[in-house]
């Protein structure tokens, strides 16, 4: 069996403690979709490791991380961990080209990329349009991918072609820093060097990244697609525009691998005991304004800021009608549950079940994100439960009765099972109630 690992809420649910753990079980760990804006710390022989790119499961000796065609890839970043990687010695006895392969297809990140990024989310601040992107030139990559003047990484192993390509890609670029923007142009030719250098220092990870994970199928050796960001970002399920670049859902797994639907694999989707998120845009079950010192609370309590940036995330009771549609647009086999001791010791504890709209109840989300900025949600309180000794608690039945009920309550509203729980950061701090590879 293989396991699709996804975000089921904004991102920030905590799926790179669950990849950690199900990578043990994986002998391929494939990242398929997004770039450099997703963000796990690791803690490799005591030094702290951030990776943004390369898979979490780098650090399971033995095991193949692919970076596979749906990922927009920047060389330097990669580089740069792979160092990081090095340093911790992270790879041990191996090279880091034989743990690591990158898709010839996975589309580039070049300088320009990033630059526009940036130059649109300054110029949106002065308006209200500003999305809250990383900057990190993932958007911008996937337009360029869409409009089909996107660099690929084999094209940065033919010296030939890559001149021709980044010259019809950055012709209309050009236009825009020079009359939108106001901003300096780019320059072909240092960008052609320095995409050839790359190109040179890339090649031994550079790999059919498809036809080896069809070996891989063909030889039953487990996978794990290690999904970034999450279901309500994803560019065509997600509250757009507030949404980033690639489809987050399941379905992304395949078209970001290049793999057939007719692969076995049981989706995980990966949830917080409550709800956060990040940037701008629609948030029904947030409560910032008002119950403010919950809203502190949980965000202390959970550390609920960003990994990268420090920024506060937002948050909020956990809503069922989100998850709700995060099962059914992925197809999720089963939920993992993360974060529940962050809401330890609380009197009570909101359930989001439904939504008012107008004068009408809606248990899916509306399309359009003015209703879904308007809806208000419809809210079950339930009794919260007592601190309990964590490291002690090994199987459901040791759990609080309360937060048993809770679990009930939400794998009742979802159709699907509980399979995980995580009741801490450490990965001791995990109830595993079924094994998705072994099924
Ligand atoms: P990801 O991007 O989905 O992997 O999520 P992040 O890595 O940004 O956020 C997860 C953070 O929560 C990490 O710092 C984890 O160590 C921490 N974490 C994961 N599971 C739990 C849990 O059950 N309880 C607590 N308190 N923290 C957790």
């Amino acid at each position: 069996m293989n396991v699709i690992v996804i975000g089921a809420q904004w991102g920030d649910e905590g799926k790179g403690k669950v990849v950690d753990i199900y990578s043990a079980k994986a002998e391929y760990i494939v990242r398929y979709q997004g770039g450099n804006n997703a963000g796990h710390t690791l803690v490799v022989n005591g030094k702290k490791t951030i990776l943004h790119l390369i898979p979490s499961g780098i650090l399971h000796p033995g095991k193949v991380c692919i970076i596979a065609n749906g990922v927009v890839f920047d060389p330097t970043v990669f580089f740069e961990e792979v160092e990081s990687l090095h340093q911790s010695k992270a790879f041990g006895t191996a090279l880091p080209n034989e743990v690591i392969r990158v898709s010839e297809r996975a589309h580039v990140i070049l300088p320009y990329h990033r630059t526009l990024d940036r130059l649109r989310e300054e110029y949106a601040a002065k308006g209200a349009g500003k999305i809250g992107t990383t900057v990190r030139g993932i958007g911008p990559a996937y337009e360029d991918k869409a409009a089909r003047r996107g660099i690929q990484v084999i094209d940065l192993l033919r010296p030939e072609l890559l001149r021709t390509k980044l010259e019809r890609a950055i012709e209309e670029k050009n236009i825009l820093l020079k009359h939108h923007f106001k901003a300096p142009l780019i320059e072909l030719n240092p960008l052609y060097e320095e995409g050839l250098k790359l190109g040179e220092k890339l090649k031994p990870f550079v790999s059919n990244v498809r036809a080896l994970l069809q070996e891989a199928l063909r030889g039953q050796r487990p996978i794990l697609f290690e999904g970034a960001q999450g279901t309500l970002l994803d560019v065509d399920h997600g509250t757009y525009p507030y949404v980033t670049s690639s489809n987050t859902v399941a379905g992304g797994a395949m078209t970001g691998s290049g793999l057939g639907l007719n692969i076995k694999a049981k989706v995980i989707g990966i949830s917080k005991a409550y709800t956060t998120r990040v940037g701008t845009g629609p948030f029904p079950t947030e409560i910032e304004k008002t119950e403010k010192e919950t809203a502190e609370r949980i965000r202390s309590v959970g550390a609920e800021f960003g990994a990268t940036t420090g920024r506060p995330r937002r948050t909020g009771w956990l809503d069922l009608v989100a998850l709700k549609y995060a099962v059914e647009v992925n197809g999720l086999d089963g939920i993992a549950l993360m974060k529940a001791d962050v809401l330890n010791g609380f009197d009570f504890i909101k359930v989001c079940t439904a939504y008012r709209l107008g004068g009408t109840t809606l248990y899916d989300l509306p399309s359009s994100i003015e209703d879904l900025e308007r809806v208000e949600p419809a809210y079950e309180v339930i009794p919260g439960w007592l601190s309990y000794d964590q490291s002690q608690t090994k199987h459901r039945e040791d759990l609080p009765s309360e937060l048993r009920d809770y679990m009930r309550m939400i794998e009742d509203y979802l159709g699907v099972p509980i399979v995980l729980m995580s009741t801490g950061p450490g990965r001791d701090e995990t109830l595993i109630f079924s094994d998705p590879f072994g099924q």
